[in-house]
């Protein structure tokens, strides 16, 4: 199979040839105007199209409904993250969607699972809209038993380090194989800088989670400053100022900046109540998504592609930069095997073609593959 557009990191017209990896690249005189990239990967994606992932009840078809539509924003690889909740739910909600990847054929698009808590901070604040009933240490016989549920396909676990037993816990998932990620926290300096030598890599949703109000240098300060630790960002225009995100994007450095959307089941959908784990969340009119009744954020309504589009836009950030966080830095952020360089033969073919309008920074998907294989395609739009 072959597709052709503009190399979106090099602007220069290509013909990518692929089977289930990208064989070839051949430059071309001329190329369509739209563009070719690694499809997007999103590390955090708690239920999406009106799909809680967080529910064990959660029908199987219904997840594959939800994969499809990530397709349609140009995702092709994810990881379904499941929140604090008591353990018995948890582990059921993580069996459920394990057994969702071995038996649909949109399964292939779950890369592994981002388990975000139970060991977070406690506080109101920094705890986020995680329930405070089910917020426990940090327990590697509770990590042992996800594994079992998931055949070992625990990937990412977010925690905060200002837990006793943190660096310990820590280092043994690391050596488990899974990315340890700091969030929802209010450690502080010590216990950033000890968890981050325990083998910490990455903090999730940096800049929220947190207090309302901080002193003057604090933990975001600290984690800012970590050049070992990779930043995720949720880039939505309603998580982050527009001048937060331009100091952190700076601190931090493109090659360290990662973009999640932290999606919740109303991403996608119309207004009104949705399910997320154990609490009831709202999508506003203005797409924001909280906690019923509340105006605590509980993850968002965004779309990779929006994204893309909202860091360009926000951040100031190129295209190719915006891409980058959305690919290259986000496999090598959650570990995932030949997706890390971009466009070069040998990785995985998972592709994205689309066009984009550099006056008004919008981004309309064309075609996305995953391992080679077409998973959309956008009928609506003129041949691309
Ligand atoms: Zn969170």
């Amino acid at each position: 199979m072959t597709c052709s557009g503009k190399n979106v990191f090099t602007g220069t017209g290509i013909e990518i040839a692929f089977e289930q990896s990208i064989e070839t690249l051949t430059s071309l005189e001329n190329s369509s105007e739209s563009y070719l990239a690694p499809a997007w990967i999103d590390l955090q994606v708690n239920g999406f199209a009106g799909v809680d992932y967080n529910d064990p009840r959660t029908p199987h078809e219904e997840i594959a409904r939800s994969i499809r539509v990530l397709f349609s924003t140009g995702v092709a690889r994810f990881f379904p993250t499941v929140i604090t909740g008591p353990p018995q739910g948890m582990l059921e909600a993580l069996r459920n969607l394990s057994r969702a990847k071995d038996t649909l054929a949109e399964g292939q698009a779950i890369e592994g699972f981002h388990v975000e808590g139970p060991h977070i901070s406690g506080e109101d604040g920094p705890r986020g809209a995680h329930p405070r009933a089910w917020v426990r240490k940090p327990d590697f016989a509770e990590f042992e038993r996800w594994q079992d549920a998931t055949n070992g396909r625990i990937r990412i676990v977010t925690l905060s380090p200002e837990w006793p037993d943190a660096p310990r816990y820590i280092e043994r998932i690391v050596a488990a194989g899974a990315v340890a990620a700091i969030g929802h926290t209010q450690a502080n300096a010590s216990q950033l800088s000890e968890a981050v030598a325990a083998g910490a890599s990455l903090s999730t949703h940096l800049g929220n989670g947190a207090h309302a109000v901080l002193p003057r240098y604090n933990y975001i300060w600290e984690q800012l400053a970590e050049d070992r630790l990779v930043a995720d960002f949720i880039v939505d225009g309603i998580h982050l100022p527009v001048t937060f995100l331009r100091v952190a994007l700076r601190a931090k450095g493109v090659e360290r900046s990662v973009l999640v959307t932290d999606a919740a089941a109303p991403a996608g959908c119309s207004p009104g109540r949705y399910r997320l784990g154990e609490v009831d969340v709202e999508l506003t009119p203005d797409h924001r998504v909280v906690l019923a009744g509340q105006q605590r954020l509980a993850g968002s309504a965004l779309r990779m592609d929006r994204a893309l589009e909202t860091v360009i836009r926000q951040g100031g950030v190129s295209l190719a930069d915006a891409v980058r966080m959305a690919t290259v830095n986000a496999a090598k952020a959650g570990r995932i095997s030949r997706r890390q360089l971009g466009l070069v033969p040998g990785e995985r073919a998972d592709l994205v073609q689309f066009r984009f309008d550099p006056e008004n920074k919008r981004i309309e998907i064309g075609a996305t593959w995953l391992s080679g294989r077409e998973v959309y395609r956008n009928s609506a739009s003129a041949p691309l």
